[in-house]
């Protein structure tokens, strides 16, 4: 079951990094998150055809992932999920510009949305020198955070850059992020990539209609959809978008899932 299982996060992985490689570009004005211009391309591998074995036939999930926060746009992120009724998963991070923020964390919780692991500063420099100094910055996260949610029921990560990226290389060597794949779950941590971006992470803004046909447009066939947005000052126009994201997805009868729900049927 491990081995199946260690199959599919690798197709996962590498089916994500060719959609994400598809539509990134840098958030040059951004000092912490995700910018995603460092993903690596990869010739396309089965991701969703991996995914689905495993489910009954023409179920639809998705997963409404939110990284970099929480910031200021959490409180309407997290109302517009209530409204509607649905979860998400947090993949938090607890840096110099969002540490005021990080009591949303609770209220994430309470409203039964699931809080992941991102990194505590964000820097690829920092935290991809070595990976003894990834774990210290993920050690760093976890006690930042702790008064809000109870860190040790958390299972999941979200590497900055996704598992793929080469922007690490620089820094950490050719390897490292095979290195941290297998320490993480020797760790008992998963990890997990995405299938569908908003692109909401870059330069110039986007608007909230844009970053709805990002979505829309990257569903393509997916029965599985990891949906990546992001929680920053700078990305309000991913919450003003969020609720045609949400309809639509109900619309076209879709399930919405916590990642804790990702690998139930596996
Ligand atoms: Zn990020």
């Amino acid at each position: 079951m491990k081995q199946k299982r260690m199959f599919w996060f690798a197709s996962w992985a590498v089916g994500c990094a060719v959609i994400a490689g598809v539509m990134i570009w840098a958030a040059s004005n951004k000092t912490v998150g995700c910018s995603n211009e460092d993903l690596t391309q990869i010739p396309i591998a089965q991701v969703t055809a991996s995914m689905q074995d495993e489910l009954q036939p023409e179920e639809k999930r998705v997963f409404l992932t939110f990284d970099d926060g929480p910031s200021a746009t959490t409180e309407q992120v997290l109302d517009i999920l209530k409204e509607k009724n649905v979860p998400a998963t947090f993949f938090v991070v607890a840096a110099e510009g969002n540490e005021p923020y990080l009591p949303l964390i609770q209220r994430a919780v309470e409203e039964g949305h699931q809080i992941a692991l991102h990194s505590c500063t964000h820097s690829y420099k920092t935290i991809y020198q070595d990976t003894a100094a990834f774990w210290a910055d993920i050690k760093a996260l976890r006690e930042k955070i702790s008064p809000y949610v109870d860190v040790e029921s958390i299972r999941w990560i979200r590497f900055p850059g996704g598992s793929t990226n080469t922007v690490s290389h620089k820094y950490g060597g050719s390897l490292i992020m095979r290195s941290l794949k297998k320490q993480a779950e020797e760790k008992g941590y998963s990890y997990v990539d995405w299938n569908v971006c908003a692109n909401d992470a870059i330069g110039g803004h986007p608007s909230a209609n844009t970053i709805y046909q990002n979505v829309i447009n990257d569903v393509d066939n997916h029965l599985t959809c990891v949906v990546l947005m992001h929680d920053t000052k700078a990305t309000k126009n991913t919450a003003e978008a969020l609720p045609d994201i949400i309809d639509w997805f109900s619309e076209n009868g879709y399930r919405f899932c916590k990642i804790d729900e990702l690998d139930m049927q596996i």
